[in-house]
């Protein structure tokens, strides 16, 4: 039984689908005026994780993720400035819709690159913002003819005081205080909660019998939504710092324009925080793949990372926890292809039952990821032993459908020694990884007493002959 958390609710709940088998599931993606960093990741990763946990479940997903390439406002409010203009300023671009799309396809295929490059399963659908402009219009109209808009001087609104059910995800106070309220200047709104459905602007945008413009970002998700997975769907994620405006607001044009519930669960990822503060373009503090790449890691080594915290906790991004989870990522594959050395490189062992149960339990429950690791962990002690190499070859490479490392590439290098100094350092590093210390020195003694000197680094152990 798969459970997550609903922030709908506020509980972890079973999650049945809407039809059997099958998962819609609608991912808020990236705004595509920049290269993402890795605070923006995980929530692609979280949309990653569901849609793995789903497929090894045998269920079929159909995942789409927009890219939002016109109408979103640096800001949660209305008039901010669009954050796509900012990235033709940052780049000394002129001011054209032509550049617009160039700048948009840029980042679209950086950001396709990045989420390859963590093993981020490509969503079904990448759908344009800017290719679903009519669909905006359409739920506009209909929200118009049932009486939740009004226009200002600069756009047509949507009056929050008519939804009796606003703000069903919570959060909007806090926001109202710290953010919304804060940013607006715009005082012919009828109510600060109020937001714009669609901005005029006479120079860029698109022509629309609503006023020369562009639509507003909340808008888009629920006109691509719609127009991929229809008006009611199975999952709708992103970062929680989405879910008091933009899913609030996504909420409110969806449900009153089709009278019908949008989606079943709402899934938030928490923060990736640097030095105790929220990764954020907009404090400078945030860090790319790229930058990641130039100081030698290897980004799955980020998905490790990340796979060690679950989805619902901050997690603080540091070079030395990076560094961590790239040794121990490291000592995993290593060990993995000493397994496939034992094991003459059979694939066709079986899964164990015991230790699929496990992990499928942990997975199972709101996707329980340090726990699935430490599984992975527990049943590399045992390889040889309660395992056989075969079997553990065959569970290690079923686990890695969910866990996505790349377990079957080995880059690392595994040294030309006999197979029992091997396995004997393999047996140690795995007690190292599960901290069984009495277990790792008395393998140091006996790899010793063969004639061999270990040196222990944060990188792992090297043997070199006494
Ligand atoms: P954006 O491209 O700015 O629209 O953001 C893309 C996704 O990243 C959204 O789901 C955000 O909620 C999420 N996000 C932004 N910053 C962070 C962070 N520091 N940690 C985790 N998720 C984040
Ligand atoms: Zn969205």
């Amino acid at each position: 039984m798969i459970k997550l958390h609903n922030t709908l609710t506020g509980k972890v709940e079973e999650f049945k689908p809407i039809k059997a088998g099958h998962v819609s599931m609608y991912n808020c993606g990236p705004t595509v005026y920049d290269h993402a960093h890795i605070g923006n990741l995980r929530a692609f990763f979280l949309a990653d994780i569901l849609r793995r946990n789903f497929e090894i479940h045998g269920m079929e997903v159909k995942q789409v993720m927009n890219i939002t390439d016109v109408g979103q406002l640096s800001g949660d409010g209305d008039s901010g400035e669009d954050k796509m203009t900012k990235g033709l300023k940052r780049e000394g671009k002129p001011i054209t819709m032509d550049a617009m799309r160039e700048l948009a396809s840029f980042y679209t295929d950086r950001f396709k690159e990045d989420i390859g490059s963590l093993n981020i399963l490509t969503p079904h659908v990448l759908p344009k913002a800017s290719e679903h402009i009519e669909e905006d219009i359409e739920i506009i109209r209909q929200l118009e003819k049932k009486g939740f808009t009004y226009n200002t001087s600069d756009g047509v609104y949507f009056d929050t005081s008519k939804d009796q059910n606003y703000g069903k995800l919570g959060g909007i106070n806090k926001n109202e205080n710290e953010g919304q309220a804060r940013v607006e200047a715009n005082t012919e709104k009828k109510n600060q909660k109020d937001f714009a459905l669609w901005k005029f602007n006479k120079d860029m945008g698109y022509p629309s019998d609503l006023g020369h413009g562009f639509p507003g970002w909340h808008i888009e998700c629920s006109a691509m939504s719609k127009a991929y997975l229809g008006e009611h769907f199975d999952i709708h994620t992103g970062g929680i710092d989405l879910a008091p405006i933009h899913h609030n607001n996504e909420i409110a044009q969806s449900e009153n324009a089709c009278g019908c519930q949008m989606a079943n669960f709402w899934i938030h990822n928490e923060f990736v925080n640097i030095t105790g503060e929220k990764m954020a373009k907009s404090l400078g503090n945030h860090i790319t793949i790229k930058t990641l790449v130039e100081k030698g890691f290897s980004p799955v080594a980020y998905r490790y990372f990340l796979l060690l915290s679950h989805y619902r906790t901050p997690t603080n991004f540091s070079w030395e926890a990076l560094e961590a989870a790239e040794n121990a990522y490291k000592r995993l594959k290593i060990f993995f292809g000493f397994v496939a050395q034992q094991a003459n490189n059979d694939m066709e062992g079986e899964v164990n039952e015991k230790y699929k149960t496990e992990f499928l339990e942990a997975i199972e429950n709101d996707l329980n990821t340090p726990e699935a690791l430490a599984i992975v962990w527990k049943l590399s002690k045992l390889a040889g032993d309660e395992v056989s190499y075969k079997d553990t070859l065959a569970t290690l490479l079923y686990f890695d459908k969910f866990l996505g490392l790349n377990l079957e590439q080995n880059e690392y290098e595994i040294k030309e020694l006999s197979d029992d100094i091997q396995k004997l350092l393999n047996e140690r590093a795995v007690a190292r990884e599960t901290r069984d210390w009495a277990k790792a020195d008395e393998l140091r003694q006996e790899i010793e007493s063969k004639g061999y000197k270990i040196k222990d680094s944060d990188a792992g152990q090297s043997v070199e002959r006494a």
